[in-house]
């Protein structure tokens, strides 16, 4: 018997619980012919799937109608995403065609799942992710919905990733890293990016993750106690103010949580905001702004606030549609606690993003922050020339950002990126403000072309007719719209000397009495250049002796090119270079794929420097063979997204008498001269490691060492963590992530 045909009946009842489920989760009105779609699109994904089952055994159906219900309830999508979202897998997996879909559904849901069957095709081919980014982004401008249920389809697939091959999970993931969570964010979705981002890290860093959230379990009600204490006093003086509102208190996401441990290098003991208290007020649209700073005011006459970290994004909302009024105050206890001002349709806002967007659209007269950024989306897209890994750079500097604040000489308002320079600013304003830009003013003082602008910088551009941009301005600019300006005019003015340089050339050849045309593919390749346009330029500039062509035989129209060996290299080889590896005297024991690791020309990589014991994977770069990476290597992220499918499982299985090199940074206040001689003698007296380095700085009563050492596996290296630690006068000891 089959069992991949078989649905029994328990199963049957699971799936169509799932589907009652799902409908009692759509939140916008349905017509009569919205529910027999619904049905339909449900029916028709149940008989296409019959034969499936996912990785995990369930029947496959019940992916698309999750999705479908992801689509409803968590991001508030209507009934065209529902059917959509329970089609979304039907044309790629089965036989049903687009043709069977745009008969009984119409072109709107055909053009969706159309959309989210090619997104689904680029993952299987070979093509760099940055190529599939393209893809999704392109599917977004179209109709937006494409790009939500495709999140939705990644969220379920995150939810459920556990009957994944590790390697797979661990590429997944980087991808989701890489682009579903940037775009969830910019897409306003802030639960989604957060759950996407604690996902990942589940999978990325297994040990971090669980070790916060125990930490989280175990603190639980000693934070509930706190929070209670903390919102009674509020609680009463809202009531006192006649105030409609709802308080709660919860827990910050794992992964930020992991994020301040350790860019501030605190512990999780040390973190003071472990959880945010959010009062959500219940108020006419008109009566917002005013009722959020009422309570405010009410708020910093219980807790003493502190000025620095008040944050008013419903005056002036994020360019992702966030609003909410953000303050820290001092507690109970002396303890800092964020508090989170906003209405029920703001926190909507912040929980659906995009979909809520369009249900309040049409009440404000606030500028439409999706429409804009969409503009801006096109604006990339519509510039072929960029290729593609430059092009998600774009993207992610761009489009992902956090923002920045500046205002013209009139006091206009404008929002560029976070890091965007003053040029940038100019391009921004009109393009041939910044084509002729010559300088730059920034609160009336004149700064460099590059200088970063800062919040409430006020930004005046000089310019003059005569200026004229050149490649050392693509290195001072980092939005894609000024980059890809300043580059048509460059190539613009290369054509222009080009010509020059071609009628220098044309007037040679007439000496020769031999024209151009015929002769001018060998002459570009005679003398070393790529293009035609490449070698009239440098006849521009003079870079190219003509006198050469003297020694030219004429032959009719045809110029005959000197014997080979006069002829002048003038191609420059560049070395590619390798980075220095740490090979080990005695391999390790691990396995890439399942085999010995020994048959493959690998190293370990040495941007983390991976030990036995580290949980790594293996990739196949294209000039130096295959690398073993930690799985929280900050390239790790980067690689796996762009090149997946280089990606391949590596496992230790067995210590052996391997040594690796590890970097441990250990900071503490100054004690002394006898620092170094305490370290190393607990390092190699007390653990017996070997040190292969050891470099310490100072001063002002603090230090920071850099000690190599060399282990022989993970154990040893949270050993030597641990018994340095509690040495007096050091306060931390870290491994180095990357160097
Ligand atoms: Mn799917």
């Amino acid at each position: 018997m089959d069992e991949t045909q078989l649905i029994d009946k328990e199963e049957k009842l699971l799936i169509q619980r799932a589907y009652r489920e799902l409908l009692k989760c759509i939140h916008s009105p349905l017509n009569d012919e919205d529910r027999e779609n619904i049905r339909n699109a449900y029916e028709l994904a149940v008989e296409a799937h019959a034969k499936q089952r996912r990785k995990s055994g369930e029947p496959y159906i019940l992916h698309p109608i999750a999705v479908a219900r992801i689509c409803a309830e968590e991001i508030g999508l209507g009934p065209t995403a529902v059917v959509a979202a329970l089609l979304h897998d039907v044309v790629e997996d089965t036989d049903v065609s687009l043709e069977d879909i745009y008969s009984k559904f119409g072109d709107r849901v055909a053009m969706i799942v159309d959309g989210l069957t090619k997104l689904d095709r680029s993952y299987d081919s070979d093509s760099p992710q940055a190529e599939n980014f393209r893809k999704v982004l392109s599917t977004l401008v179209k109709d937006v919905r494409v790009v939500l249920i495709k999140m939705a389809d990644r969220l379920h697939n995150m939810r459920t990733l556990g009957s994944m091959p590790r390697h797979k999970q661990l590429a997944i993931a980087a991808e989701t890293n890489y682009i579903y969570a940037p775009l969830a964010h910019r897409l306003g979705l802030y639960n989604m990016k957060t759950e996407f981002q604690d996902l990942c890290m589940k999978i990325t860093d297994q040990d971090s993750y669980q070790e916060i959230a125990r930490k989280l379990q175990e603190t639980k009600a000693s934070r509930t106690a706190y929070i209670d204490k903390f919102i009674v006093p509020l609680t009463h003086e809202l009531k006192e103010a006649g105030l409609n509102f709802r308080i709660t208190g919860r827990p910050k996401s794992i992964h930020s949580i992991w994020n301040k441990i350790k860019s501030k290098e605190v512990s999780f003991e040390e973190i003071y905001d472990l959880f945010a208290v959010r009062i959500i007020l219940d108020v006419p649209r008109r009566q917002e702004k005013q009722a959020c700073w009422q309570v405010y005011s009410i708020v910093t006459d219980v807790y003493r606030p502190i000025p620095e970290r008040l944050k008013d994004w419903v005056t002036t909302p994020k360019s992702n549609g966030y609003e909410s009024l953000h303050t820290t105050v001092i507690g109970p206890d002396g303890r800092f606690v964020e508090v989170q001002i906003r209405t029920e349709r703001m926190d909507e806002i912040s929980e659906r993003g995009y979909a809520a967007h369009w249900k309040y659209k049409g009440v404000s007269d606030a500028p439409d922050v999706y429409e804009s950024w969409l503009d801006n989306v096109r604006e990339i897209l519509d510039n072929h020339e960029t290729d593609a890994i430059e092009f998600l750079n774009d993207f992610k500097t761009n489009l992902f950002n956090e923002e920045v604040y500046v205002y013209t000489p009139a006091g206009d308002m404008k929002i560029l990126p976070k890091g965007a320079t003053a040029l940038d600013f100019a391009f921004m304003i009109h393009t041939d403000l910044g084509l002729r830009c010559t300088a730059i003013k920034i609160n009336n003082r004149l700064v460099p072309m590059g200088y970063r602008l800062q919040n409430g910088d006020q930004v005046g551009v000089q310019t003059s007719k005569n200026q004229k941009p050149n490649e050392s301005w693509l290195k001072l600019v980092v939005t894609g719209k000024a980059r890809s300006k300043i580059r048509t005019a460059l190539r613009e003015e290369r054509k222009q000397q080009g010509a020059i340089g071609k009628e220098t050339l044309e007037r040679k050849l007439q000496q020769l009495k031999v024209e151009l045309e015929p002769n001018a593919d060998m002459l570009v390749k005679h003398f070393g250049f790529r293009s035609r346009l490449d070698l009239y330029n440098a006849i521009t500039h003079e870079e190219v002796n003509l006198h050469e062509l003297k020694k030219f035989k004429v032959d009719g129209q045809k110029l005959i090119p000197p014997s080979m060996d006069v002829v002048q290299e003038t191609e420059k080889v560049v070395e590619p270079v390798h980075p220095t590896t740490f090979r080990k005297t005695t391999p390790p024991k691990l396995l890439i794929n399942g085999e010995p690791a020994d048959q493959y020309d690998y190293s370990l990589a040495n941007c983390c420097n991976p030990v036995m014991g580290d949980d790594v994977f293996a990739f196949l770069s294209s000039s130096s063979g295959m690398k073993i990476h930690r799985t929280t290597c900050p390239n790790a992220t980067n690689l796996m997204a762009n090149y997946g499918y280089r990606v391949m499982k590596a496992e230790w299985v067995q210590a052996g008498s391997a040594s690796f090199k590890v970097d441990l940074l250990v900071t503490g206040i100054d004690a002394g001269p006898g620092v170094i001689e305490r370290l190393s003698q607990r390092i190699s007296s007390t653990l017996g490691l070997n040190i292969r380095s050891f470099y310490i700085d100072g001063d002002e009563g603090f230090f920071e060492g850099k000690i190599s050492l060399i282990v022989n596996n993970k154990d040893q290296i949270i050993q030597a963590i641990q018994a340095l630690k509690t040495l007096d006068g050091v306060s931390s000891v870290t491994r180095v992530e990357s160097t």
